[in-house]
């Protein structure tokens, strides 16, 4: 404890201060052994075309399901798993395990375009492409039927880096997309100067439309934009018929969220498939991984 707030005397400590950075150890000593102890899940969500009714692409999103933690949001862990040095090996992880639930998708004839994973910065400026290309050897996927989701902190800092990057990730026929479009910093330029196939609209844009007249504006002013550059868009969180009324007006057709579903585990990811693409024929096979 600080003496007494006297003068050139900091109080570093609070018994509540104390609570949270214990509890924070905790957690980081859990994050540490998680992998190891198989303690993640990935849990699926479509992206499906309004005017097709089709499932153009699924989401891969991370789960921590703790014995003593309870579910821990990614939100929560994935910053606390960049800071410790661990988020390579998760998102690898990652990486592995949704081109591998992709590939029995694929021989199940079960139709759902690429599988999207979300990279890190840290990741996508480490050793990506060869992380990419060892999950689509493991696994046999073609490349085309996996995505890369990178947000603009990817490239914030190293613009040449990045753009040789997705080059490299093209050049391997692989996709990828600007996640969370809109809440990063970084100017417009980057847009027509990198290799990407699609914009993801950040869910925090959609929120307020069609209610609130100035996100209502720049939705709509992202989307013409990305048609003018011949890029797809995506509307992420897209929960009610007003808001697919609204995008479908201004030409974005492709929504995630719930309003078509939740993401669920790979077998209620695999039922909402089926039950989304009942006139196609399956194989009668094992759907998910064991
Ligand atoms: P994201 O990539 O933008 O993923 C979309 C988030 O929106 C997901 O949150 C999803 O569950 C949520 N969502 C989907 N539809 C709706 C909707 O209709 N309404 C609302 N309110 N939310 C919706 P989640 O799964 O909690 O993931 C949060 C973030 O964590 C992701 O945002 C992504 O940035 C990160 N993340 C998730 N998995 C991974 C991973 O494997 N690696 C890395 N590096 N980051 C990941
Ligand atoms: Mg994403
Ligand atoms: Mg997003
Ligand atoms: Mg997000």
């Amino acid at each position: 404890k600080a003496k007494d707030n006297g003068r050139n005397s900091f109080q570093l400590y609070s018994p509540e201060m104390n609570i949270v950075s214990m509890e924070r150890l905790i957690m980081q000593n859990c994050l540490r052994i998680a992998l190891k102890k198989n303690e993640f899940e990935l849990h699926y969500q479509s992206k499906v075309d309004h005017q097709t009714q089709e499932v153009v692409g699924i989401e891969a999103l991370v789960r921590w399901n703790h014995s003593e933690l309870g579910r821990v949001s990614p939100a929560q862990f994935i910053p606390m798993a960049e800071e410790l040095g661990l988020i390579v090996d998760i998102d690898t992880w990652v990486l592995n395990t949704a081109c591998q639930q992709r590939r029995i998708w694929l021989d199940a004839g079960v139709e759902c375009g690429p599988i999207s994973v979300n990279i890190s910065a840290l990741h996508f400026n480490h050793d990506l492409v060869y992380s990419v290309q060892q999950a689509l050897e493991h696994s046999s996927l073609p490349p085309h039927l996996l995505e890369l989701e990178i947000t603009e902190g990817c490239f914030i800092q190293n613009m040449k880096n990045a753009s040789g990057m997705l080059a490299e990730i093209r050049a391997l026929g692989v996709k990828s997309s600007i996640d969370d479009f809109g809440t990063g910093y970084s100017s417009l330029s980057y847009l027509s100067q990198l290799a990407f196939d699609t914009l993801k609209i950040d869910c925090s844009f959609i929120k307020q439309v069609p209610k609130n007249a100035q996100q209502c504006q720049l939705v709509t002013t992202i989307i013409a934009m990305a048609k003018a550059l011949d890029i797809s868009v995506v509307a992420e969180g897209v929960e009610t018929h007003a808001q697919v009324e609204f995008l479908s007006d201004k030409g974005c057709f492709v929504y995630q969220g719930y309003y078509y579903n939740r993401p669920g585990n790979a077998m209620q990811c695999t039922d909402f498939l089926l039950e989304f693409d009942k006139s196609a024929e399956h194989k009668d096979v094992e759907l998910t991984l064991a």
